[in-house]
């Protein structure tokens, strides 16, 4: 797992080193993917890369790279297996510290790999269901673009942390806008909720495929505006991202959410995104 990617060059991970001027390191001037393989394969890779492709132009940051060959490469240089891949691409580094930059700039880029488990075969019973907390969105209006400015994301999941929860959901106006690092959802009378997809909020590839999933298995759902009571008297509420699946919260603020326990809502979709994964990685 030692293997990283770095400007052109596979290397091991304490060889790897970039400039003290990187905008990336002084000012977070950069964006990131995260993107989950299993058993060596790019599990919804062009959904990723889209959004990688949309993150830099949005932020203006040059995009002349093979990113699946990259990434492909590294993940077989660190066994194949299942992994999650982190690319974070920097504006790069002008050798001296200013704020304005030029459009000369070549761009740092930046992989590694890290273990995760597969949905499919780790099975209903691997999940863990988590307790949240609500905090203050305060984060910028961009929150489409993947930047690497996480400060807001890491001091409230270690509020989260300090009050006995695992994730801390951000609410905007009273609108729940979605997790410290996760889309959010909540199921009333059999029928999925799940804020619209805004600036507000970033679009989750996890997101999508559980819309699609939803489509496709008649189960009914809706992208609108939630606030904090209709969360409160929900029967189910999940968070989800590439790297955890689908993950039930049971708890928030203090208050049980419905029975305080995973719903059969959460267990069908969980059955259908594992299913999804297995036949997309083992064609049965
Ligand atoms: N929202 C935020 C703020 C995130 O950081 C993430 C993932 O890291 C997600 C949502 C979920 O996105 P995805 O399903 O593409 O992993």
């Amino acid at each position: 797992m030692n293997t990283v990617y770095l400007n052109g060059e596979f290397l091991p991970a304490e060889e790897a080193k970039v400039s003290v001027f990187d905008r990336g390191f002084l000012f977070g001037d950069s964006v990131y993917e995260v993107i989950p393989f299993y058993q060596g394969v790019g599990f919804r890779l062009q959904a990723h890369l889209d959004r990688l492709n949309h993150s830099l132009r949005a932020v203006r940051i040059k995009n002349e790279q093979h990113w699946e060959e990259i990434l492909e490469s590294l993940v077989a240089r660190n066994g194949g297996g299942n992994l999650s891949v982190y690319l974070q691409v920097t504006r790069g580094s002008a050798g001296k510290r200013s704020h304005a930059y030029d459009d000369s700039l070549e761009p740092t880029v930046f992989a590694c790999c890290t273990p995760i488990k597969d949905v499919w075969k780790a099975g209903v019973d691997s999940v863990v269901p988590l307790k949240a907390i609500v905090t203050e969105d305060l984060r910028w209006h961009r929150c489409d673009i993947k930047s690497t400015c996480l400060l807001p994301n890491i001091l409230v999941l270690q509020q989260a942390k300090d009050e006995g929860a695992q994730e801390a959901l951000f609410s905007r106006n009273d609108k729940l806008t979605e997790g410290s690092a996760c889309n959010l959802f909540l199921v009333k009378r059999g029928v999925i909720y799940t804020p619209k997809r805004s600036s507000e909020i970033l679009g989750g590839i996890t997101r999508e495929l559980i819309l699609e999933l939803a489509d496709k298995h008649a189960i009914q759902f809706q992208e609108v505006d939630i606030d904090y009571q209709q969360l409160l008297v929900a029967d189910e509420v999940w968070v989800s991202s590439s790297t955890r699946g689908i993950v039930p919260v049971i708890e928030v603020d203090g208050h049980k959410i419905g029975k305080g326990q995973s719903g059969p809502v959460w267990h069908k979709m969980f059955e259908l995104f594992a299913d999804f994964q297995r036949k997309l990685m083992t064609g049965l």
